[in-house]
C-alpha cells in the first residue's frame, strides 16, 4: 500500500490577529424580517377555525436562547411565504439523513498539488352512529406511569442503537501540543393498521372512552426553592472545595504540575491517594450489532432485566392500573434505586442501549397502537416523568427541555413516516393543535378533547364514514391517531405560492489556493458525477454558478448554447447581475451546457495566480440571483474573503488560545455574514459553507451565513485533493449532501400542554416570531433544542410536546410533518429523577454551554456545566441519602453516566482549557454541538473505544440480523492499552487506529500487509483490502461505522493510524480522547468523583 506523505501536525499558522465583535448566536433587537412576497400568511382556520394570522406580520428578529416572552398554546399559528395557485402533487420524498460535518485536520502544506482524478383515508358523510358508540364504558385512559421495576410495554423500536460516544483534550500551559496537531476532521401512506393495536383490544367494537382522563392530581407537597440556572444568570462563583483542595470543578490548573503520563498500563493516569480506586471492569454484555437495537426495553435499571413484553390488553390494564394509582395520586414509592459511583468504573456499555423513552405505554393512547408515541429519534424530553408543580420542577434542577429531529434520514430497517391527505386537517380550533394519538373522544364520540388546551372539538365525519365505498371506517385506524409522526399532504390553504422547486446556486472559490489544492477540480466532479442523484423528480430542479476570485464570474447555461458563455464582472462597486435570464437554468433542459461546465472550469482557471477573493459580493449577487424562488447557495471556499464587501482579516492570534480573550476569535469579525444569512431568510435561501483552508478560515464568522439560515458548516482543513483519503472524504460528503431529499421553505412550530412554556430555542434556524422557527432549509442532519418551564401547575396527568414543520418537500410537495410526544405527569420526585434521560440532558447542556461560551467566556461555560452538575447531585443527594450514605457518591441508577459525560464536555475540544485548539477548530466543533442531534452528540462526547486484537467470535461479522456485530465497548482510559493491542477509537469525526509496540507481527501482516511494527507508517491512510479474516473484520467496522455516519451526519470519518511511539502530537490526539485519564492538568475520572464528592460535602453541611 502506498503510504500517504505524513500529515504535518507541527506547521505553525501565521500569527494572526484581530478583534470579534458580534454573538454569531443573536440576531441583534430590530433586525425583523422585512415582510415582502413571502411574508407567512397564517395558517387557514379549519372549520371554526381561529383566524390567520394577517400577512405581513413584523418579524422578530430574535436572538437564539433568547429567553422569550410567555406564550400559551392557543397562539394561532403562522406558517411561512407561499404564493397562492399551486397543487399538490401526489406522492413525496421522505426524509433524510443527518449532516454534520467533519472535523479538522492537521496543517498539511501542499507541494506541488495536482488537480485530482475524481473519485468520483379520507372520508365524508355524516357519521352513522358506530354500533358500540355510547355504549361502552370509560376506558380509564389515565396515562400511566411505566416505572422501572414494571414490565415496560411493547413498544417496537427500529433502526440504529443509541450512538456512541466523542472527543476531548486537556493540556497543561507547560506540556502543550502543537498548534495544528488536529488532523483534518474535520409515497404512499402506509397501510394504516399496522400501528393499531393487537388482536383481542377492540373485539367488535370499542366505544370511545367518554370519561375525563385528566384526573386532577391532588396538590403536592413539595418544598424546594427557585432553581438557579447557572446558563442564564451570572454566576457565583462556585466555592467547592477547600483552601488547598482542587476546587473548580474544571480543568482550570489544580493539580500540581506532573509530566504527561499518557501511557502507563496498569496504572491509573495520576491517581492521588485520596482519590477512590475502582475494581475491576464488569464483563461486558454481548456485543451489540450496528443500527440494533433492543425491542422495547429499558436499558438500564434494576430490575428491568427480566423485563417482558406486554403480550395482551389485559396485561396491559392490570400494569396501566396499577401505575395509574401509583404516583399520580401521590404516594411517594421510595427513592430511585441509586448508585454509589465510587464503586467502580462507569458501565460504558450503556452507550450502546436505546435511548430512554417515556413513562407510559404508547397503548394508554386512543387508538393503543405501539407507535402512538414519538420514538425518541424524532423527539425526546430531558424528563420523561414530569414534575406537576413549579415547586418540584425547580427542587429536581434538571434541565427541561426538548430535543427535535424533525425532518431526520431513515436509517436501514426504519419505517418511512406515514403520508395522509385527508379531506380535511384536523385540528383544535383555538390552539391549532392537529389531532394525535394522545386526544380524547368525548360526547359519545362526537368530540374530541384537545390534549394540549383540553378544548373539545367536533369530530369530522369522514373519520368514521368513507364516501366512496358508502361504509363506515374505524377512525382508529386512521394514521393520525395511530401514528405521533405523520405528514400530511398541505391543502391549498397552506401556501401562498407554489411550492419552490429544488434549487442549487453554487458560489465556488477559483482562487490561487482552490485550484491549488484540487478543491476546484474535486468539487465539480463530484457534482458532474451526482447530477443524476440530485432531487428532480418533477424536472423543475434549478441549478447555477458563480466562480469567485477578485471578480466574480456568471455563467450563461442557456439550453439553447453549444457552450456555456462567462460573463466576467470586475467593476464591483455594486451587485449586479450581468444578466436576468439563464444564469440560474433547468437541470434537466440545460444539462449538456452544465456538464460541458463541469469538465471545462477546472482548465480553464488551472494557471491562476489571483490570490484575491470576493466572496461577500458573490453571496450578495447569489442572493440576489436566487431570491425570487428561494433555494440552496451551497459555498465552496479555500481563500479567506479579503476584498470588497465582506473582506476578513487573518486574525487568528495563538497568545489569545486559553485565555479569556479568546472568545474574541470564536465571535465574528464582522456582522456582514450574519446580517446577509438574516435577510435571506425571508425569502426562503439558505447557505451552506464548505471550507477548505489551509489557513486561518475565520469559521466563527463565515459559520454565521449557515446558522441563520438552517445551512450547514463542513470543514477540510489544509484540504489536498492529491491525498487520495482527502479526496475521497470530501467527495462522499459532498455526494451525499447533494443527493440528500431536502426540505425547503419551511417553518417549525413547537406547542405544549398547558401550564408549559418555551423559553429559549438552540439550532441553526431564524427565530421569526416567539416560537415560529423560520428554515429557508430543513437539514436532515440537524436537531433543535427547546427548552421550557412550567408556567403554571399541571393540572393533568398527562404533557404533550407537539412540533409541526410545514415545509416543501424536494419533489415539490407542501407538507406537514406532526410530531407528538406525551409525558406522563408526576408529583413524587423519585419519579422525576428516575425518569430523567442522561443523555438528552448532556445534549441540551452541551448547546447551553456552547451559546454560553460565545456569549462570555469558555470558563464560564465549563463553570456552567460543572454548576449543574452539582445542582442535580446536591438535589438528589438531599432527598434519597441517608446520613449513613455520607462517604458514598450518589446517582439515581439512570443517570450514573452523567458526571462522565460532564467531564467529556469539560474535556471535549469545544470547551476544554488548553492553548492548542485552534479556534477555527473550536469554532467548528461548538457549531456541530450545537446542531447535532443527541445519538451523535454522545459519539463525540464520548468516544467509542474497541480492543481489535481481542475480537470475539462475531465481531466485525454479519450477525443473525444481517447487521454487523460490533465489540463491546471499552472504558476510554489508558489502562486499556496493551502494548501488543490494536485499538479502534471513534468521534463521529475521524477514526483512529492506535498500534501498540509490542503488537504481534502476524496482526500487523494481517492488517496493514506490513511485515512488523516499524514498517507500519502512521497517519491519515487507508487500509488495504486483504484475503484473511482479520483484515475483512476490521474493515467491516470501519465501513459499517462510516455507512451509519454519512447518512446521519454526512460525514465519512477518515481514518488515521497512531503507534505508541509515534509522532507525538498524534499520539496527543488519540490520548486527550481517553476522558477517564488524567491528562496534564485535567482530572482523571476518578480524581473529578473525588471532586464532586467533596463540593456535595460541602453542599450537604451547608
Ligand atoms: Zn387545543
Amino acid at each position: 500500500m502506498a503510504a500517504p506523505p505524513p500529515p504535518n501536525y507541527g506547521a505553525q499558522r501565521p500569527p494572526m490577529m484581530n478583534n470579534p465583535n458580534m454573538n454569531p448566536h443573536q440576531v441583534r433587537p430590530g433586525q425583523g424580517l422585512p415582510g415582502g412576497p413571502n411574508v407567512h400568511p397564517g395558517f387557514p382556520g379549519g372549520p371554526g377555525g381561529a383566524p390567520p394570522l394577517p400577512a405581513g406580520q413584523p418579524g422578530v428578529g430574535q436572538p437564539y436562547g433568547q429567553h422569550i416572552p410567555p406564550n400559551r398554546a392557543g397562539t394561532p399559528q403562522g406558517y411561512p411565504p407561499q404564493q397562492p395557485g399551486m397543487q399538490p402533487q401526489p406522492g413525496g420524498p421522505q426524509p433524510t439523513g443527518f449532516n454534520y460535518g467533519n472535523y479538522p485536520q492537521p496543517n498539511r502544506p501542499a507541494p506541488n498539488y495536482r488537480p485530482p482524478t475524481g473519485p468520483g383515508h379520507a372520508d365524508g358523510m355524516p357519521p352513522a352512529p358506530s354500533p358500540s358508540m355510547g355504549q361502552m364504558p370509560p376506558m380509564g385512559n389515565v396515562a400511566p406511569i411505566q416505572r422501572p421495576g414494571m414490565p415496560p410495554p411493547l413498544r417496537p423500536l427500529t433502526g440504529h442503537a443509541a450512538g456512541v460516544p466523542g472527543s476531548p483534550m486537556t493540556e497543561s500551559p507547560t506540556a502543550r501540543l502543537p498548534p495544528n496537531f488536529i488532523p483534518p476532521i474535520s409515497g404512499t401512506p402506509p397501510p394504516p393498521g399496522p400501528g393499531v393495536a393487537p388482536p383481542g383490544t377492540r373485539a367488535g367494537r370499542r366505544a370511545y372512552p367518554t370519561a375525563d382522563p385528566y384526573s386532577n392530581p391532588s396538590a403536592m407537597s413539595p418544598m424546594g426553592g427557585p432553581s438557579l440556572d447557572p446558563f442564564s444568570a451570572q454566576l457565583p462563583s462556585p466555592e467547592y472545595g477547600r483552601p488547598g483542595t482542587p476546587a473548580t470543578g474544571v480543568p482550570p490548573s489544580p493539580l500540581p504540575a506532573q509530566a504527561p503520563q499518557f501511557f502507563n498500563p496498569g496504572q491509573a493516569g495520576g491517581q492521588q491517594a485520596s482519590v477512590p480506586t475502582f475494581g475491576a471492569q464488569p464483563a461486558g454484555p454481548p456485543a451489540p450489532t450496528f443500527g440494533s437495537q433492543p425491542q422495547g426495553q429499558w436499558a438500564s435499571g434494576q430490575g428491568m432485566g427480566s423485563s417482558s413484553t406486554f403480550s395482551s390488553q389485559s396485561d396491559l390494564a392490570q400494569v396501566t392500573g396499577s401505575f395509574g394509582n401509583l404516583s399520580i395520586g401521590g404516594q411517594s414509592r421510595g427513592g430511585p434505586t441509586s448508585v454509589n459511583l465510587l464503586q467502580g468504573p462507569p458501565n460504558v456499555q450503556e452507550f450502546d442501549g436505546p435511548a430512554p423513552t417515556p413513562w407510559i405505554s404508547p397503548e394508554s393512547s386512543v387508538s393503543q397502537a405501539p407507535t402512538s408515541n414519538s420514538d425518541p429519534k424524532y423527539k425526546r424530553c430531558t424528563i420523561n416523568a414530569i414534575p406537576q408543580t413549579i415547586q418540584l420542577m425547580n427542587k429536581c434542577k434538571i434541565p427541561f427541555g426538548l430535543l427535535v429531529t424533525p425532518y431526520r434520514h431513515l436509517l436501514d430497517g426504519e419505517d418511512p413516516v406515514p403520508v395522509i391527505n385527508p379531506p380535511q386537517i384536523v385540528r383544535c380550533r383555538r390552539c391549532r393543535t392537529y389531532i394525535n394519538p394522545w386526544v380524547q373522544f368525548v360526547e359519545q364520540g362526537s368530540r374530541w378533547k384537545c390534549n394540549l388546551c383540553f378544548l373539545t372539538n367536533e369530530v369530522p365525519s369522514f373519520f368514521d364514514w368513507d364516501p366512496e365505498t358508502r361504509g363506515h371506517v374505524d377512525r382508529l385506524q386512521r394514521p393520525e391517531l395511530t401514528h405521533a409522526v405523520v405528514e400530511f399532504i398541505a391543502p391549498q390553504e397552506y401556501m401562498v405560492r407554489p411550492p419552490q422547486p429544488v434549487v442549487m446556486l453554487f458560489v465556488i472559490d477559483v482562487s490561487y489556493a482552490a485550484v491549488q489544492s484540487g478543491m476546484l477540480a474535486t468539487a465539480a466532479r463530484t457534482i458532474l458525477d451526482t447530477l443524476d442523484s440530485v432531487p428532480n423528480t418533477d424536472n423543475r430542479t434549478k441549478v447555477g454558478f458563480i466562480t469567485v476570485d477578485s471578480a466574480l464570474h456568471f455563467y450563461n447555461l442557456s439550453p439553447n448554447l453549444a457552450e456555456p458563455q462567462m460573463l466576467v464582472v470586475s467593476d464591483l462597486d455594486d451587485t449586479f447581475l450581468p444578466m436576468p435570464y439563464d444564469l440560474l437554468v433547468s437541470l434537466t433542459e440545460s444539462r449538456s451546457v452544465i456538464e460541458m461546465l463541469l469538465q471545462r472550469i477546472g482548465d480553464m482557471f488551472k494557471n491562476t495566480q489571483n490570490v484575491g477573493n470576493v466572496l461577500g459580493r458573490a453571496l450578495q449577487a447569489a442572493h440576489k440571483m436566487i431570491s425570487p424562488i428561494g433555494g440552496k447557495i451551497i459555498v465552496l471556499q479555500s481563500t479567506l474573503p479579503n476584498q470588497n464587501e465582506g473582506a476578513l482579516k487573518a486574525r487568528e492570534d495563538p497568545k489569545l488560545l486559553g485565555t479569556p480573550k479568546e472568545v474574541s476569535l470564536l465571535q465574528p469579525q464582522t456582522g456582514f455574514y450574519k446580517n446577509l444569512a438574516v435577510s435571506c431568510s425571508p425569502t426562503q435561501v439558505s447557505i451552506d459553507v464548505f471550507l477548505f483552508s489551509a489557513q486561518y478560515a475565520d469559521i466563527a464568522t463565515l459559520s454565521g451565513c449557515a446558522k441563520f439560515t438552517g445551512g450547514s458548516v463542513y470543514y477540510y482543513p489544509a484540504f489536498n485533493a492529491a491525498r487520495s483519503e482527502d479526496a475521497m472524504k470530501f467527495a462522499h460528503e459532498f455526494s451525499h449532501f447533494l443527493s440528500r431529499p431536502i426540505g425547503l421553505e419551511a417553518v417549525m412550530r413547537v406547542r405544549a400542554s398547558k401550564g408549559i412554556r418555551m423559553t429559549a430555542f438552540h439550532g441553526n434556524f431564524f427565530l421569526r416570531s416567539t416560537d415560529l422557527l423560520s428554515l429557508p432549509n430543513v437539514n436532515p442532519d440537524n436537531s433543535y433544542a427547546v427548552e421550557m418551564t412550567l408556567q403554571e401547575n399541571l393540572t393533568t396527568s398527562l404533557a404533550c410536546f407537539q412540533t409541526a414543520l410545514l415545509h416543501t418537500s424536494s419533489n415539490g410537495e407542501r407538507r406537514i410533518r406532526v410530531i407528538t410526544l406525551a409525558v406522563p405527569v408526576t408529583n413524587n420526585l423519585a419519579d422525576v429523577f428516575a425518569s430523567t434521560d442522561q443523555f438528552a440532558v448532556a445534549s441540551l447542556l452541551s448547546k447551553k454551554a456552547v451559546e454560553r461560551a460565545l456569549t462570555s467566556k469558555i470558563e464560564d461555560a465549563r463553570e456552567a456545566l460543572m454548576y449543574k452538575l452539582d445542582d442535580i447531585m446536591g438535589a438528589y443527594k438531599s432527598s434519597f441519602t441517608t446520613s449513613g450514605q455520607a462517604v458514598q457518591l450518589l446517582m439515581p441508577d439512570n443517570l450514573k453516566l452523567l458526571p462522565l459525560l460532564t467531564l467529556g464536555l469539560l474535556k471535549n475540544t469545544a470547551f476544554r482549557s488548553t492553548s492548542t485548539v485552534p479556534s477555527d477548530l473550536r469554532s467548528y466543533i461548538m457549531a456541530m454541538l450545537y446542531v447535532l442531534p443527541p445519538e451523535m452528540s454522545m459519539v463525540q462526547i464520548h468516544p467509542r473505544f474497541w480492543a481489535l486484537h481481542a475480537l470475539d467470535q462475531q465481531a466485525g461479522l454479519p450477525g443473525a440480523d444481517g447487521r454487523i456485530v460490533k465489540p463491546p465497548s471499552l472504558n476510554l482510559s489508558s489502562e486499556k492499552l496493551e502494548r501488543h493491542g490494536l485499538y479502534l477509537l471513534e468521534n463521529g469525526f475521524e477514526i483512529f487506529i492506535w498500534v501498540g509496540r509490542a503488537v504481534a507481527p502476524e496482526l500487523v501482516q494481517m492488517l496493514f500487509d506490513r511485515p512488523a511494527y516499524d514498517a507500519i507508517t502512521a497517519g491519515k491512510t487507508t487500509l488495504p483490502t486483504l484475503q484473511n479474516d482479520f483484515n475483512v473484520r476490521v474493515n467491516n467496522l470501519i465501513g459499517k461505522i462510516r455507512e451509519v455516519r454519512i447518512q446521519m451526519m454526512t460525514t465519512y470519518p477518515q481514518l488515521y493510524v497512531v503507534k505508541e511511539d509515534g509522532e507525538p502530537s498524534l499520539r496527543m490526539w488519540f490520548l486527550s480522547q481517553l476522558i477517564e485519564d488524567r491528562i496534564d492538568a485535567s482530572y482523571s475520572y476518578p480524581q473529578f468523583l473525588g471532586v464532586l464528592r467533596e463540593r456535595l460535602g460541602k453542599v450537604g453541611t451547608a
